[in-house]
């Protein structure tokens, strides 16, 4: 194939940056109309000001064709449901009375009314609001917003493009109404939507826009034939629309499979998609289907959801091929730069050398403005940025931090041994009861207790230096030695220290490690304005210390009871960290896996009788695509087993996952090879633990009998009747008695009754046993 030269200049673009600005205004704004503090007027101001201010960052960057309609004041789906009218109909009366409550009321609920359902956007770390839908919704369209931005943004003298979560996609990411049949597919509404999004695009048109950009990112899952049908029929008939600017069909997050004939074969414009990770599998594809003629290719090589900068000349090789497969090539991100912190620039504690290695939303954009250039006036023009790019790279893969021969040569090393306990299950259960004497139906809880305002502001003091760490650590101890005698004195069997030192799951353990780094500024959304900050997995994983010992060994010197270490499973350190791109992610879980079994044993040799390590994440970093999802799987698990195979009989190893919804890792889960899963199970009636039994799962179980999402107590007599649906399924010798999740986000009164009446369950549950 011959590659021909651009006829137009390559255009640098995005599909969307970070919404909250430099000192995350945007949540003080949001959150300070929600106290009353910020009128509705200061909020807007506020909101347009941060977007001049992105799109100003983003030309000053060398972007030639900025967003918009990516920001937000809560969530872009929300806005999308705004636009195509679907409020539901608990929500119409506020949205009647005032547009802007009405939005954060279907956003956060209010004292009569529930939100919107909230889930992950994909396999990222960001949530969206799930639309409500049914035979019943009427659309009808609402451009004001998307217009109003793209007003705002021409007015500047920029070239904008307005993007838009395409209609296929909105259908697919929604769920049925309340009162729907739960097999109602929401897609059915598709023709009725389209002519609201015919609407929409042509108030664009009609504000100045030349392309809009349709996300249709459901369609890199795996999608029925019918699915791919609907959408391509509907990408025809949006094509056959005489009032309409061009349009730009967006898919990001993994390759577009089926989807890329089905959609190369539609009369629109452009297609955008994702050439970064796995979906660099769309190269070939797109050869395989002879190109995209007459089309634009937004050709998203600049990774937007992880950290690290580009190799730019892996880049334009792939940009060098690309231009010989479409009519014209610009260069983007792979997907909305939502996923990454802002500025990489802006952080102090990190080693300058390191920092060279971080693309940050900011950096990212430089990066597509310099394989533009490249792709436009040829490498020789970017000759000095790709030198300078080489010895980044170079610097990176050979720094002593990304390259610890130690933890090379024992990762190497590795055994299948080392990942399998020696006795089989029944060996060790008869070992762990002889060791642990605990009654049938013993009770335990997850592992946080109340994260209360003193604990923070101790921690907030002792950072400030307000107080040195002799006084934050007896305030711990004070605290550990409450929750003990609490434990002990509502009668529960096995204890916990309460995870009081934890600001959080995944940092406190990254912070302990070598090879993790931590940001200062680094926050990304996660929903609406609670923003996390990702540790950032740098380098090759070792722990110089203990990490939980020394408080779990002070728990467990306060009782007899047996007291349970808590440890942040493998999986979870990576699902939710920014994980390096240079190595597998497998070969990165194993050095974790390695470091935390490390602190198993220590745990084990201080005396702990119970190790609990926590997998929350393992479903959620599930592979888009079911094809993925046996390596991932087989990684995942090895790494669990990794962390925990190294320990005797005798030492109980559980582990938690908090979810109701497993069956598609079921196998997964009991490849753990754990003594003890506990799941979230109250709100849905036990059902994980019919689907447990009817798997055969042979090892103990702890259905949660007490939602802890809600400040609601549960009575004993409703805890007992679950436990009785629960023997139903898992026998009396093996059914663990236990919350559904956590305790950190509730408060202390509604824990100590809800677990008073937990063990009264047990105990009532427990005497209707048959003698044995
Ligand atoms: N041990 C953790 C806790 O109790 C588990 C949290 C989680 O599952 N997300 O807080
Ligand atoms: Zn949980």
């Amino acid at each position: 194939m011959t590659a021909k030269p651009a006829a137009a200049p390559a255009r640098a673009t995005v599909y969307g940056y970070p919404r909250q600005g430099q000192h995350r205004e945007l949540k003080k704004a949001v959150e300070g109309y929600w106290k009353g503090r910020v009128s509705a007027d200061a909020l807007r101001a506020t909101a347009t000001e941060l977007r001049a201010a992105n799109w100003r960052q983003l030309a000053e960057a060398g972007i030639d064709e900025v967003p918009t309609g990516d920001f937000s004041l809560y969530d872009h789906v929300l806005d999308t449901s705004v636009m195509v009218g679907a409020v539901p109909a608990r929500h119409r009366a506020a949205v009647r009375a005032d547009a802007l409550d009405g939005y954060f009321a279907m956003a956060r609920g209010t004292q009569d009314v529930a939100p919107l359902e909230m889930t992950k956007w994909f396999d990222t770390n960001y949530h969206y609001l799930v639309p409500e839908l049914g035979p019943d919704t009427v659309f009808s369209a609402d451009s004001s917003q998307q217009v109003a931005e793209l007003r705002q943004a021409l007015a500047l003298g920029l070239a904008a493009r307005p993007v838009l979560v395409g209609p296929v996609s909105y259908l697919l990411l929604a769920k049925p109404a309340p009162g729907v049949a739960g097999g109602y597919s929401p897609l059915a509404l598709l023709d009725r939507l389209l002519p609201v999004y015919a609407e929409v695009l042509a108030d664009l048109r009609a504000a100045g826009a030349e392309w809009v950009q349709l996300d249709e990112p459901a369609l890199v899952q795996d999608r029925t034939p019918a699915e791919l049908d609907a959408a391509e029929g509907a990408y025809h008939d949006l094509a056959a629309l005489t009032d309409r600017p061009k349009l730009l069909v967006a898919s990001y997050f993994d390759r577009l499979g089926d989807a890329l004939p089905a959609l190369a074969r539609t009369p629109v414009e452009g297609l955008a998609m994702d050439f970064t990770g796995s979906a660099a599998a769309n190269l070939d594809d797109l050869a395989a289907v002879g190109g995209l003629p007459g089309k634009r290719l937004v050709a998203g090589v600049v990774d937007g959801r992880n950290i690290w900068i580009n190799d730019y000349e892996t880049s334009l090789a792939t940009l060098a091929i690309l231009l010989g497969l479409a009519d014209h090539v610009d260069v983007a991100a792979s997907c909305s730069l939502l996923h990454v912190p802002l500025d990489a620039a802006a952080e102090r504690g990190i080693d300058p050398q390191v920092l060279r290695w971080l693309a940050f939303a900011r950096q990212k954009t430089a990066e597509i403005a310099t394989l533009a250039a490249g792709l436009t006036r040829g490498t020789g023009a970017i000759a000095a940025e790709i030198a300078a790019n080489r010895a980044d790279l170079a610097s990176r893969a050979d720094s002593p931090l990304t390259r610890d021969p130690a933890v090379r040569a024992r990762a190497g090393a590795v055994t299948d041994a080392d990942g399998h306990r020696p006795q089989p299950y029944t060996e060790r259960a008869a070992a762990q009861r002889g060791r642990l004497r605990l009654p049938m139906l013993p009770t335990t809880t997850i592992g946080s207790f109340p994260q209360t305002g003193e604990l923070r502001t101790a921690r907030a003091d002792l950072r400030a230096g307000r107080i040195d760490t002799g006084a934050y650590e007896e305030r711990i101890a004070t605290e550990i030695a409450e929750v003990i005698a609490f434990q002990e004195r509502a009668g529960l069997d096995v204890l916990v220290h309460g995870e009081p030192e934890r600001n959080d799951m995944v940092q406190f353990f990254a912070e302990q490690l070598t090879g993790y780094l931590a940001t200062q500024d680094g926050w990304v959304q996660s929903y609406g304005t609670r923003y996390v900050r990702p540790p950032i997995l740098a380098g090759d994983i070792s722990r110089p210390h203990p990490m939980s010992v020394r408080w779990t060994s002070y728990a467990q010197s306060l009782t007899d009871r047996p007291v349970k270490g808590m440890l942040t499973g493998p999986v979870t350190m990576l699902a939710w960290s920014f994980v390096r791109d240079d190595q597998p992610p497998g070969d990165t879980a194993r050095q974790v896996a390695l470091a935390l079994r490390d602190e198993v044993r220590d745990l084990e040799a201080a005396g702990t009788p119970v190790i609990q390590v926590d997998e929350p994440a393992l479903r959620e970093t599930l592979p888009l695509r079911a094809a993925d999802r046996p390596a991932y799987l087989a990684w995942a698990t090895e790494a669990f087993r990794l962390t925990t195979a190294g320990v005797a009989a005798g030492t109980q190893i559980h582990t938690h996952m908090c979810y109701a919804e497993f069956g598609d890792i079921v196998e997964a889960i009991d490849d753990l090879d754990a003594d003890v899963i506990s799941l979230e199970a109250a709100r849905s009636h036990m059902q994980v633990a019919r689907e447990l039994a009817g798997h055969g799962y042979p090892r103990g179980a702890g259905p949660g009998v007490y939602d802890i999402h809600s400040p609601r107590v549960p009575g004993a007599e409703e805890a007992a009747a679950l436990l009785r649906e629960g023997l139903k399924a898992i026998p009396a010798e093996r059914l663990w008695v236990n919350p559904d999740c956590g305790l950190k986000t509730r408060a202390w009164p509604e824990t100590e009754a809800s677990l008073r009446n937990l063990v009264a369950a047990a105990r009532t549950v427990r005497a209707e046993l048959p003698a044995s």
